[in-house]
């Protein structure tokens, strides 16, 4: 497995198919002004099976599509085909706003995906709305549900605690969990990008701590549940009764660098070293030259070499060049 120079082993790649949404999720994209890769950058899904096949080859195990919306691409099932079927590839799960997924959970399931996060901010329509840009709650829902009639399991939904919109409506989400066997996650803002969507994350972070006393104070204690991967970035908890898991993402207020496993690419063909940090190397150019597997191989094993220890948003740095629509999460 891909050591890097701190020792973490680096065996996850998540790879962001566009920069494309069709949402406008207030603390990821602004309504104007957005910025996207030329068009003929973007990696195609023959590109997109190479890099995957090279990384399969120096020890990652893991790949996640995400975006963007990685469902606006017209070849994600070619793209998901093509990525199960990579040697050593063990594990393809996707990220997604859900509003499309109704119409191809089952067709993905049976191409190879193994799972979905699915991203829902509130159980209220009218917040939900103003949260995320465009989104309706009823086409998230009908997606949530085709992912379960398609048999992914478990389900995961993502919540991005944002003050002023959502931050009471956590505690209607983790009581999804007393009911269900789904993992419920609340992740807090990072501000990326350093525009507006960068402004809007710092205004109106809410602490991990905030939501888990929220809900505790509302529904009664959470008991830890002893983490299964040591690289999980989520920490998890159950209610007593309950069927599912209430996770709690804090890259700001718990950061969990020291354990991080990852590697991005983005979809022009960039590997991002670190998400919160501009530093990145490029794969495309090589593809585009006719590299084979060994040398994409070299590449990506470079890119794991030179990833930094850590973020600093700490000391009020993240990125400028890439918003989070660009990597991902
Ligand atoms: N469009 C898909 C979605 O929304 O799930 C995939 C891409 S989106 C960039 C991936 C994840 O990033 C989302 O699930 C959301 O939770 C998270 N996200 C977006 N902007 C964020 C921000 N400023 N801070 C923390 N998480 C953010
Ligand atoms: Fe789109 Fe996902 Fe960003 Fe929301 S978080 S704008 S759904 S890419």
């Amino acid at each position: 497995m891909p050591r890097d120079r701190f020792g973490r082993e680096i065996d996850y790649l998540r790879i962001s198919l566009t920069d494309h949404c069709n949402l406008r999720c207030v603390y990821c994209m602004p309504l104007t002004e957005v910025s996207y890769a030329p068009p003929a950058t973007t990696l195609t899904p023959d590109e997109i099976e190479r890099i995957v096949v090279a990384a399969g080859s120096v020890g990652f195990r893991k790949i996640r599509l995400t975006g963007g919306e990685p469902t606006l691409r017209p070849d994600l099932v070619d793209i998901v085909k093509r990525v199960a079927r990579a040697p050593g590839i063990e594990d393809v799960a996707m990220t997604t706003n859900g509003i499309l997924l109704s119409r191809m959970a089952v067709t993905l399931k049976r191409a190879g995906l193994t799972r979905v996060n699915i991203h829902v901010d509130s159980l209220n329509e009218e917040r939900l709305s103003r949260v995320m840009r465009w989104g309706k709650l009823s086409d998230i829902q009908r997606g949530i549900d085709a992912a379960v009639d398609a048999g992914f399991s478990p389900i995961k939904l993502n919540c991005v605690v944002t003050k002023g919109f959502n931050e009471e409506d956590v505690v209607d989400m983790a009581r999804l969990t007393r009911e269900r066997d789904w993992h419920v996650r609340f992740i807090e803002l990072m501000p990326l990008g350093g525009g507006e969507c960068a402004k809007i994350s710092l205004d109106r972070y809410v602490s991990n701590v905030d939501t888990k006393r929220r809900i505790e104070d509302e529904l009664g204690p959470l008991e830890a549940i002893p983490p299964i991967h040591p690289a999980d970035e989520s920490k998890n908890y159950r209610f007593a009764e309950g069927r599912g898991v209430v996770g709690f993402i804090s890259p700001v207020s718990e950061p969990y660098c020291g354990s991080c496993n990852r590697m991005r690419l983005t979809s022009d063909g960039r590997f991002h070293l670190c998400l919160l940090k501009d530093d990145e190397l490029d794969v495309q150019a090589a593809i585009r030259r006719g590299a084979d597997t060994a040398e994409l191989g070299r590449i990506l094993l470079r890119a794991v070499g030179e990833k930094p220890t850590g973020h600093d948003l700490a000391s009020g740095r993240s990125t400028l060049d890439r918003s989070m629509h660009h990597l991902g999460g």
